[in-house]
């Protein structure tokens, strides 16, 4: 579990702590250091406001629509504080605003069905849906405006109220993004709260809350599991993955490389979906190399905020520690940087994009998630090899496979252990689309209709039939 948290300074607002642009490695901005005691009255008042929210679904409908627009309209004030604390392109933090918005709409049109039960019995028996009251969320520092959304929009949608807190490195756009939504959705349906731990860890084992969604590490959602037990509140965690993408005999690498490589590298690696390791047939192991090389070499790494970049900085210290703790390690194992394999020169946190070849597949970069700009690349003999590597993990988030046969490519995928499998593409999702992880990366289902009856429960009427 991380230990680093952002420095605490005691002011005339309270106590705040410091927000650091990840392309400077300087302080811009401070945001309040929340005390867990002060949730007391935060549930307390979701819990209050969830008595009128959960009794009138049009009006939930039209609010949520609202929230929607004024999402949009706030674009070009979040956008750039998102880029300015979290460190990725501009033209991608509008993305992720675009996206908040979609599901907000999304999730406002989808209606929980009441669902008659014939069974043969003389009864009528029906379940209706029911919110489950105050939902905590916990999201982490790489999507903060998206994954917030994919917390509050099914919530809200399915008549609960939320307390979210979003990572103390990427605190800013969240808050503004709650107040903007503050105009749109009555008072403490939603409320952000913001600080450093304990807070997150009161909040999950909060008594007056009844549903955790968490996103983040593996470490950390077992921590917020065992917190939520206290309560039995209900819990769903999306945690860390560790994709591989198999490549085919029969893929034409010069056709894939560009879009292998964004799957890998897109927000400087920091996806949870990411590529994280490629397995190549020996036949074709230098040439992908290569492929994915030259555009580590080409790719324009700078602050997210110059437009001409498409790579910012790794989005705070403790992670850029981790890329270079876990490059330098496969280094000394033999490993060859083809691209990268060093922190760039400069004030900021950047890092080289890297491909590793000749990695022995013990390495950290390998069985681990690196989080990062790094994407190890692994030849294999046999198709059975590769898929076996592929399956030998405790993650099981997503997988992908490569070729020109798109049978072939469909029958290899359905043997990857993992909850998302794609063919000739990664990590594209629908909004309509179930989400979830399998072994130790999820708990529950979030997205589309499964995302919004994760936060409902059934109630069931039984009457009999009139005579
Ligand atoms: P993290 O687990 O360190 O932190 C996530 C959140 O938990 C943050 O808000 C943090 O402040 C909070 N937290 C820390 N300790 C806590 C505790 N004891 N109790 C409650 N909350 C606590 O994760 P991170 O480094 O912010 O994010 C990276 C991880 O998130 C990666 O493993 C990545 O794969 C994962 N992730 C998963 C998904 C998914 O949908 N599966 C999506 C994005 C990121």
């Amino acid at each position: 579990m991380p230990t680093h948290q952002p420095r605490r300074t005691p002011g005339p607002r309270g106590e705040r702590f410091a927000v650091l642009d990840p392309a400077t490695g300087e302080a811009f901005d401070e945001a309040p250091d929340q005390r867990p005691d002060e949730l007391d009255a935060i549930v307390e008042r979701a819990h209050d406001a969830w008595r009128d929210w959960r009794a009138d679904p049009v009006a939930r409908t039209s609010a949520l629509f609202a929230a929607a627009d004024a999402v949009e309209a706030a674009g070009a004030d979040l956008a750039p504080l998102l880029t300015r604390e979290q460190g990725k392109p501009l033209a991608e933090s509008y993305a992720e605003i675009a996206r908040a918005a979609a599901r907000l709409r999304y999730f406002a049109e989808l209606d929980p069905v009441p669902e008659p039960i014939a069974d043969g019995r003389p009864v009528r028996t029906e379940i209706r849906w029911r919110p489950l009251g105050p939902v905590a969320a916990i999201v982490p520092w790489n999507f903060p405006l998206q994954l917030a959304s994919a917390k509050f929009a099914p919530a809200l949608a399915a008549g609960n109220t939320m307390v979210l807190k979003p990572s103390p490195f990427t605190p800013l756009a969240t808050r503004l993004l709650g107040s903007v939504l503050s105009a749109a959705l009555p008072q403490d349906v939603l409320t952000i709260v913001t600080g450093r731990e304990p807070l997150g860890a009161r909040l999950a084992s909060h008594p007056g809350i009844r549903h955790v969604t968490f996103t983040g590490s593996i470490a950390t959602g077992r921590a917020v599991a065992e917190g939520a037990a206290a309560s039995l509140a209900r819990v769903t965690l999306e945690l860390g993955g560790n994709d591989a993408a198999i490549l085919l005999e029969d893929v034409e690498v010069e056709r894939i490389a560009d879009r292998l490589f964004w799957a890998a590298f897109r927000n400087c690696g920091q996806v949870c979906m990411a590529v994280k390791r490629v397995y190549a047939p020996a036949r074709l192991y230098s040439q992908v190399v290569e492929a994915l090389a030259e555009r580590a070499k080409t790719v324009v790494v700078g602050p997210g905020l110059d437009p001409g970049s498409q790579l910012g900085p790794v989005s705070n210290a403790p992670q850029l520690a981790r890329v270079e703790r876990c490059t330098a390690r496969a280094l000394a194992d033999g490993a060859r940087a083809a691209a990268g394999g060093h922190r760039l020169e400069g004030p900021g946190y950047f890092f080289a994009p890297t491909i590793l070849a000749d990695v022995p597949s013990g390495s950290p970069v390998v069985t681990e998630e690196q989080f990062g700009p790094v994407l190890p690349v692994l030849p294999y003999e046999r198709l059975d090899e590769a898929v076996e590597a592929a399956n030998d993990t405790g993650f099981g988030l997503g997988g992908s496979v490569w070729g020109t046969d798109l049978d072939r490519a469909e029958a290899v995928a359905d043997r990857l252990e993992c909850g998302t499998a794609w063919i000739n593409n990664h990590a594209e999702l629908s909004l309509a689309q179930p989400f979830a992880g399998t072994k130790d990366s999820g708990v529950g289902v979030a997205g589309g209709p499964w995302g919004l009856y994760g936060n409902l429960r059934p109630f069931v009427v039984h009457r009999p039939e009139e005579a």
